[in-house]
């Protein structure tokens, strides 16, 4: 039990709260982020609108001092001192958003604004500002995105003399776009959470670990939370689900979550699927011992999924979304699943296990099936599934793979809306029948061929989704952990990506479909 309140602990208190109690009586030492952009005068500074009545405050004296050195550069922020309310000044670089190529797929205004307000608030934050105050930089909802993701580390294991106080970010009282500041800020720190998830030992995120946090963050939320166990997992024919978890000492869990935020009882829910493998060895096809330990992430999927729901909530998104999560260990050991062995999903398929170290597709399985009972809008499955993604398209962009072109249409623009982006990969049959074309069970859980190993995967959960369901699968084992391509999130660490994709995803397409 006292694995169980620790962890609680970290979990649910959040780490910036603590800074702030700290410093609650030095309020007065606060900075200010500024934006100023680019132009094509390369000498020329143009400020944001706020940034240019707080240098009228300083009757000009803020741009004399900017004009010292020359512009801001892109991304980059300088502190200025004792100049005009504020202490410190940082003014920070937005670029030029056209210098964004359009082969980028980005949203270069937004993205250069999460990027500059990072740099902002890690320029004070070196210096010990305690209090940090941040501009609209003309859109307030990335604004505090890039300032939320940035204000974050993962310290809950540090003694807590020896922890960094991180400063508080907050909004000018006299920006404008407070809304949608908030919004940001909701989005973010949900995110901040699925790092939390996702970085904190596996000891100290076991299944029934995670089930209990979520229950109670996201309860405090408004959203139903149903912990199922093994017995009903087993009752619901889930031998493939179970086989995963044979080998562990831990229990198993299956969480059911559910936020009816639409204004209509009756419509079908938006179904969002995430594997929850607590930890990953491999199983008894032991995976390499150098980088086991990022494994503690294999629950990535399963911490979008959570993410995702408490953001909706937050925001009282007017959708009906359900969310499914299988937890479990996969674990060597005497009673574990054996290369060879074949079990049963929920549809009755039987899937021979040729490699027990391809278990997330087991798990999702059940889940999948499970989740179609529900008939809902469509399925959206989400997971740290395969290597070879990260082969492919490296650490900047998930992949997806998808039956329904509308629905694709719509998570890829989603992508360039976030910043977080996703590209398209194939379902063709071909891959299929590398998956299903066997003599002795309906499926192998490895494919035959050669290669594209994300395509195999996709094909194999193909077969748990029921013809006609709209349905997108996400591979996010290239974005999972230190992705070099986002400053905000930084390069260290597991990120919580795409969680805003899906946020953004299921609010337009909700209504879409
Ligand atoms: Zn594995």
């Amino acid at each position: 039990m006292m694995a169980v309140f620790r962890s609680f602990q970290f979990v649910r208190g959040n780490y910036t709260l603590l800074s702030r109690r700290f410093y609650g009586s030095m309020s007065s030492k606060q900075g200010l982020v500024l934006g100023v952009y680019s132009t094509e005068d390369k000498d020329e500074v143009k400020f944001t609108p706020y940034a240019q009545k707080y240098n009228e405050s300083t009757a000009g004296k803020l741009l004399e001092q900017i004009n010292i050195c020359g512009p801001v550069k892109a991304g980059q922020a300088r502190i200025f001192w004792n100049l005009g309310q504020y202490p410190a000044v940082a003014v920070a670089g937005l670029g030029d958003a056209s210098k964004w190529d359009e082969l980028d797929e980005i949203d270069g205004a937004k993205e250069n604004v999460r990027i500059a307000a990072a740099a902002g608030v890690r320029a004070l934050a070196a210096n010990k500002l305690p209090e940090i105050v941040l501009e609209d930089l003309e859109h307030p909802q990335q604004a505090a995105e890039g300032a939320t993701l940035a204000n974050y580390k993962f310290q809950s294991f540090k003694s807590a003399d020896k922890r960094t106080s991180l400063p508080s970010v907050r909004f000018a009282d006299d920006a404008s776009g407070k809304e949608d500041w908030q919004r940001g800020v909701t989005i973010a720190e949900a995110q901040n959470f699925a790092r939390v998830l996702m970085e904190t030992p596996a000891n100290h995120m076991t299944p029934t670990i995670f089930a209990d946090t979520v229950r109670e963050r996201l309860g405090a939320a408004g959203v139903e939370v149903l912990v199922h166990d093994e017995a009903w997992a087993k009752a619901k024919g889930m031998g493939s689900f179970l086989s995963v978890t044979n080998g562990s000492a831990e229990p198993a869990r299956f969480l059911e979550l559910t936020y009816k935020g639409s204004a209509k009882p009756d419509e079908p829910c938006v179904a969002l699927v995430g594997k929850g493998i607590t930890f990953d060895s491999g199983g008894i096809s032991l995976k390499p011992s150098a980088n086991m330990d990022q494994m503690r992430a294999d629950m990535g999927g399963a911490a979008n999924v959570v993410g995702t729901l408490l953001a909706l909530a937050q925001l009282k998104a007017p959708v009906h979304v359900k969310g499914f999560v299988p937890l479990c260990e996969n674990m060597p050991s005497g009673t574990a699943t054996k290369p060879g062995d074949v079990v049963y999903a929920m549809n009755g398929k039987s899937i021979c296990v040729d490699n027990t170290d391809a278990e997330g597709r087991l798990v999702l399985a059940d889940a999948l099936c499970y989740a179609s009972t529900f008939e809902p809008k469509f399925i959206l499955d989400i997971a740290t599934l395969t290597g070879a993604i990260k082969v492919a398209l490296g650490d900047c962009v998930a992949g997806v793979f998808s039956n329904n072109n509308a629905l694709w249409n719509v998570i890829h623009e989603a992508g360039s809306q976030t910043g977080d982006r996703v590209w398209r990969m194939p379902l063709f049959k071909h891959y299929s029948e590398q998956m299903c074309d066997h003599g002795g069970y309906d499926l192998n859980n490895l494919g035959k061929g050669k290669g594209g190993g994300s395509c195999t995967a996709a094909a194999f959960l193909r077969e748990f989704v029921p013809k006609g369901t709209p349905w997108l699968h996400v591979d996010i084992a290239g974005v999972m952990g230190d992705c070099s391509d986002q400053s905000y999130t930084g390069a260290k660490g597991m990120t919580g990506r795409p969680m805003r994709t899906l946020v953004e995803f299921v609010t337009k397409a909700s209504g879409s479909i």
